[in-house]
């Protein structure tokens, strides 16, 4: 059955079992995440398109030609051979099928562009961010609008490696090979559309082999990825039957336990592994949340604001929220990222934490800020100060330097709530806001607005869709709602803590 089973590049990395359970359920339609998330690979890749030469530049005598593919249709592939064979200067939406390391396979290149050898660079486009900007970084790259026409040029980048994206260039790459056309480089366009970053092929295949050439698992494991794929409705009992331990521990996290022969939850109980087997007993009791210490604390102070912050994609950060023990604040842009409306919105923020603080420390009061987990509010914190340096905003606000943040992120003032959560606690399906603040008795109005949801809200919310001014209006109060609630979450969560964390069980005996 092996062979049978065409793999995309998408099936080589995560999951393995997935590429079995397509062949399995051909006809299970995508999870509502999935669609969403194909719409913002296609948002991404029209994108691009518009980007792309149509014709030379009037001064340049050369030949040019562009032709669209459809890559799901019937002849796709046929219709590439013609189009290569044609010798066109770009092509989008090219397929092709191929047989490697006893695997047959399927390449979908977004675009191909004939060099002057007439050789052919593979492009995709990858909603990942591909590139950072690095002082003193020479990575070779082209302006999307000049793929076709000009010479790649070098800018001050580091790449950055998503497996997924190497797989799909080093298999574009192969397909070409088998035809002499593979120039031996190819380019990913990421989050910013307009640059395509160059990238030696050769690099990939050597991976590229080795996972083609892994055996396709015969039996579920639980993986973060499940949680949002169509074939749980299928791996989900199977796994709840054989009490597999990965329902426990997903992905390798079990690796341990099945080195020593344990391959079930309840085996795991019996082995009397001391904390595993503890958590083990707890996930069979349906116990979220164990005590580590005896007793659990939190500090307190006399000024007290908790702060979340939404940002979408690596783009910008769009809503910074503050909960001062009463009331909710919000500073909120719905315009572009990356301008000035999300840098007045930054300072806005900031000039108002500071002058909480400033307040604070003039009437001789403690002070303090938390936020869950810091590592996305410590990115956008220090990020939004160096892209923004030196913005004044339309209010008289300026941005603080990046040297205030660091200062301000590195103070005893600013805590994260996780890392004590992390430090007194354990739970078995992890120590997540949503799962540890309901023990302390808090609930979200928005419960259906995590992780990617917020994310196509936001699409909706900054105007990126056709929805109408009603869905429009909607999706801005559902993400307002849900960062209050994010923030008054913390609150909660610390007010518990304070207290003793009432209600939580130790987790040995
Ligand atoms: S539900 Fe999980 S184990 Fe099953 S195919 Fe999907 S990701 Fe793989």
């Amino acid at each position: 059955m092996e062979l049978d089973i065409e793999l995309q590049p998408s099936d080589l990395v995560g999951c393995r079992y997935r590429a079995v359970q397509r062949h399995r359920f051909a006809e299970q339609s995508p999870t509502e995440a999935a669609v969403r998330r194909i719409e913002r690979a296609e948002a991404g890749r029209n994108r691009v398109l518009a980007l792309l030469p149509d014709a030379p530049e009037p001064w340049d005598p050369q030949r040019f030609s562009r032709v669209h593919i459809d890559g799901d249709g019937e002849d796709a592939e046929l219709e590439t051979l013609e189009a290569l064979a044609a010798q066109t200067t770009i092509i989008t939406g090219a397929a092709f099928t191929g047989i490697s390391d006893g695997r047959r396979w399927r390449a979908t290149p977004d675009v191909l562009v004939r060099d002057g050898d007439g050789r052919y660079l593979p492009v995709i486009v990858s909603n990942h961010r591909i590139a950072r900007p690095a002082e003193g970084g020479k990575q070779p790259l082209i302006a999307t609008a000049r793929l076709g026409l000009g010479a790649p040029s070098t800018g001050a980048y580091r790449l950055r490696h998503h497996a997924v994206d190497g797989y799909r260039l080093g298999l574009a790459a192969r397909a070409l090979a088998e035809f002499g056309l593979d120039s031996g480089r190819g380019a990913a366009i990421g989050q910013d559309r307009e640059l395509a970053f160059l990238v030696d092929t050769g690099h990939y295949q050597a991976a590229l082999s080795t996972a083609l050439a892994a055996s396709l698992p015969d039996r579920p494991r639980r993986l973060k990825e499940c949680g949002e794929c169509r074939f749980w409705f299928d791996c989900g009992p199977r796994l709840t039957a054989a009490d597999d331990i990965s329902l426990l521990f997903p992905g390798d996290r079990a690796e341990r336990y099945r080195l020593r022969g344990i391959d079930t939850v309840g085996e795991l109980i019996d082995a009397d592994l001391g904390e595993a087997s503890a958590l083990a007993a707890a996930w069979r009791a349906r116990i979220p949340v164990l005590r580590r210490v005896e007793r659990v604390t939190a500090p307190r102070f006399d000024v007290e604001i908790d702060i979340d912050v939404e940002a979408y994609l690596d783009q910008g950060a769009y809503l910074w929220g503050a909960f001062d023990g009463r009331d909710y604040r919000s500073f909120v842009t719905w315009g572009g990222l990356g301008t000035t409306a999300e840098a007045d919105t930054f300072a806005e923020f900031w000039a108002w934490l500071d002058s909480v603080r400033d307040d604070a420390h003039s009437r001789g009061r403690s002070f303090a800020a938390f936020c869950y987990a810091r590592h996305g509010e410590n990115h956008w914190l220090t990020s939004s100060a160096r892209r923004f340096a030196g913005h004044v905003s339309a209010a008289g606000h300026r941005v603080p330097s990046e040297a205030e943040v660091t200062a301000f992120i590195s103070s005893e003032e600013w805590i994260d709530v996780f890392a004590a959560v992390r430090a007194q606690l354990i739970g078995p399906r992890g120590l997540g806001l949503k799962t540890v603040a309901p023990q302390a008795g808090f609930t979200w109005a928005e419960t259906e607005l995590d992780g990617e949801a917020s994310v196509d809200m936001y699409r909706i919310a900054a105007g990126h869709t056709d929805a109408d001014p009603a869905a429009v209006a909607e999706a801005r109060r559902r993400l307002l709602s849900y960062n209050g609630d994010d923030c008054r979450a913390t609150s909660v969560v610390r007010a518990w803590m304070a207290a003793g964390a009432p209600g939580t069980p130790p987790l040995m005996g």
